[in-house]
């Protein structure tokens, strides 16, 4: 990777300048004889008792050597399945909301990865952070960025908004250290500084006393988002120069937190901070961070000045009244380096969008870096919400975790190996961007293919969810689909495991994670070709690239396309079994890690930093 050496200064910064809403069926309760001699034994007895009396189970000793002739992994994992309680949908609580042992991965760094010589300190300034305040992938990479650099030596905090709706007991070592004063229209809000420990990274939470990131979620709260965030980037500027701190890098995220260059660069550099310099990281250009100028100065800065093309003005509401600033607009011009999540999706930002033109004015700074998935929080191998565990050399886990979710909901086990059912899973906000209409098809083409799919899914829009509520209604108590409205980080987890596919039909994707884990878990990807999406999955009937051959992906966006793909996938699961393993075991092997990418963001941190100071 290339990168300029960058002045001091940005490049043309001016200086100055569901309910579970799954209706599931409440009589389909599963009994069992207590030894069952193999899965496929057991399979048999479930497919025939499917509608029997209600009775709790457990399988005992099962066989899992016998299944697909795949070796046994020996007493401890046998064990596993002898103390299994195996769910039902008529569970007082849910199998997903069970007591899991505890799910700690703060040691669990890679220790044969080599230190860096040359150790940065990195502050993260964002909105989500997995797993304690995640929304989708903002949260993962944030979280998954800073362990893989810890891991290489560097000293890395997170700065986070103290929301409301965080759960205290994921973070050791909780302890209030002060309370300051950050401005806000007009006045000083007393605001408390916590620090705390989440999956080993260092995390200062900003707690302002009003009513600031007060609420059930960590976004929607009856408050303005907007000024809230601005809020939150200067409060982060304020503590480092109360605390008298001065990192190498603030790296901000998205437009929630693009605001802090501008306060950065325009006010505390003339006050006491001025080492720091910005990195800004675009998850997806479609948040603009639309900002009035009146809102801009409620965080202290004088909005007038930023309403130029050059900075921050909105290139879609030139010629309105009143025309608008972007604050994403605004973070690019104002740091020093800005990266977007994948290099397919940094060429489609050059090419379109509204961002397009100022992208391109500042191309010497802007890159494309893959996102990585932390591979210890997702581990099929230790993952602490799965029934069985399992990994490419010893996969059988995975088809106790597919049965334990098909009993779980209540959808149609699968008989025997000749009426194998492949199951779908898709995992994801139900947002335009993710192809909604691609999302319904696929539930009427699967069903018609005899297949089951299962949807988790969060609808911010109501028009959305209810959509979904409906489709929920026609489904839920049949025995092949559940779409299920509602964020579960347990569920996600499982339901990967227990996935034949994954299905990303996503019309655009900045990078996408859900392929990527997916694949983790053994999971065949099917995609729609765009961005980290076409940068991570190539099609299984490619011949030129048979080597990375690892899913099926198709281009279009309509209905059409996808099916002829879910026809493609379904096939080859059907009449290709062995190649089917062999793709299952290929994915699970990929290294969709972090430390690759880590490498590239240490690459663009030392070209920003000041190396001397
Ligand atoms: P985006 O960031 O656009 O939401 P990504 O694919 O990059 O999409 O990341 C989505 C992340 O959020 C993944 O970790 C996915 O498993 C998770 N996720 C999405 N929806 C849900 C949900 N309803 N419950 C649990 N996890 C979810």
């Amino acid at each position: 990777m290339i990168i300029r050496g960058c002045s001091s200064q940005p490049t043309s910064a001016p200086r100055s300048c569901f309910s579970t809403l799954f209706l599931l069926p409440n009589s389909n309760r599963y009994s069992f004889k207590k030894r069952a001699t193999t899965l496929k034994h057991e399979l048999d007895v479930v497919s025939c008792r499917f509608n029997s009396p209600p009775t709790n189970f457990r399988i005992q000793a099962l066989e899992a050597n016998k299944l697909d002739g795949v070796k046994a992994e020996g007493s401890r994992t046998n064990l596993q399945y002898d103390h299994l309680t195996w769910p039902s949908p008529s569970d007082k609580v849910p199998f997903w909301k069970r007591e899991f042992p505890s799910w700690d991965i703060s040691d669990s760094g890679h220790v044969d990865i080599r230190k860096d010589s040359d150790p940065i300190h990195i502050i993260h300034v964002t909105a989500e952070m997995a797993p304690i305040a995640k929304v989708g992938g903002l949260g993962d990479v944030v979280t998954g960025l800073a362990r893989a650099c810890l891991t290489r030596g560097h000293t890395v905090d997170v700065f986070l908004p103290f929301y409301e709706c965080i759960n205290k007991q994921h973070v050791k070592e909780l302890t209030l250290i002060s309370t300051y004063g950050s401005y806000h229209d007009g006045s000083w809000i007393p605001t408390n500084v916590y620090r705390g420990v989440v999956f080993g990274i260092p995390v200062v939470f900003i707690e302002p006393t009003n009513h600031f990131f007060k609420g059930q979620s960590v976004y929607g709260g009856s408050y303005d988002e907007l000024e809230a965030y601005l809020f939150f980037s200067r409060a982060c500027l304020e503590w480092l120069q109360v605390s008298a701190t001065q990192p190498d890098i603030i790296h901000v995220h998205e437009w929630q937190t693009a605001g802090l260059p501008l306060l950065y660069w325009d006010m505390y550099q003339y006050l006491s901070l001025q080492k720091p310099r910005i990195v800004l990281t675009i998850h997806n250009m479609e948040h603009y961070g639309e900002c009035r100028q009146e809102q801009l100065n409620k965080c202290g800065l004088d909005g007038s000045v930023y309403s130029t093309e050059e900075k921050a003005m909105d290139d879609r509401t030139i010629g309105h009244n009143p025309e608008r600033l972007s604050l994403l607009k605004g973070g690019i011009v104002y740091s020093n380096a800005v990266v977007t999540v994948s290099p397919t999706y940094l060429k489609e930002t050059l090419n379109s969008g509204w961002l397009a033109a100022t992208l391109i004015r500042h191309r010497d700074k802007y890159f494309g870096i893959l996102n990585g998935i932390d591979t210890a929080i997702w581990n099929p191998a230790t993952d602490a919400f799965l029934p069985a565990k399992f990994d490419a050399n010893q996969i059988e886990g995975k088809k106790i975790c597919k049965l334990y979710v098909q009993r779980g909901l209540g959808l149609a086990p699968e008989a025997q190996d000749s009426a194998k059912v492949p199951l779908v899973v898709c995992i994801t906000r139900l947002v335009a961007q993710k192809g909604l209409h691609l999302i319904t098809n696929a539930i009427r083409h699967v069903e018609a293919l005899n297949g089951q799919m299962i949807i988790l899914g969060t609808a911010p829009d109501a028009r959305v969810g209810s959509e979904f509520e409906g489709l929920a209604r026609l489904h839920n108590e049949g025995p092949s689909i559940r779409i299920l409205q509602m964020y579960s980080e347990e569920l996600s987890h499982m339901l990967y495991a227990a996935a034949d596919i994954v299905l990303v039909p996503s019309i655009y994707e900045p990078c996408g994670l859900s392929q990527m884990i997916g694949m983790r878990y053994g999971a065949v990807p099917l995609v729609r070709k765009t961005g980290g999406l076409a940068d991570t999955v190539f099609d299984m009937d490619d011949q030129s690239h048979s080597e990375i051959a690892n899913g099926f992906v198709f281009e279009g966006i309509d209905e059409g396309s996808l099916n002829c793909t879910l026809d493609r996938a379904f096939s080859f699961y059907h009449e290709k079994p062995n190649e089917w393993r062999d793709t299952v075991k290929k994915v699970l092997q990929m290294d969709n890690s972090w430390n690759n990418a880590a490498g590239k963001y240490i690459d663009v941190y030392n070209n920003v930093r000041v190396k001397h100071h």
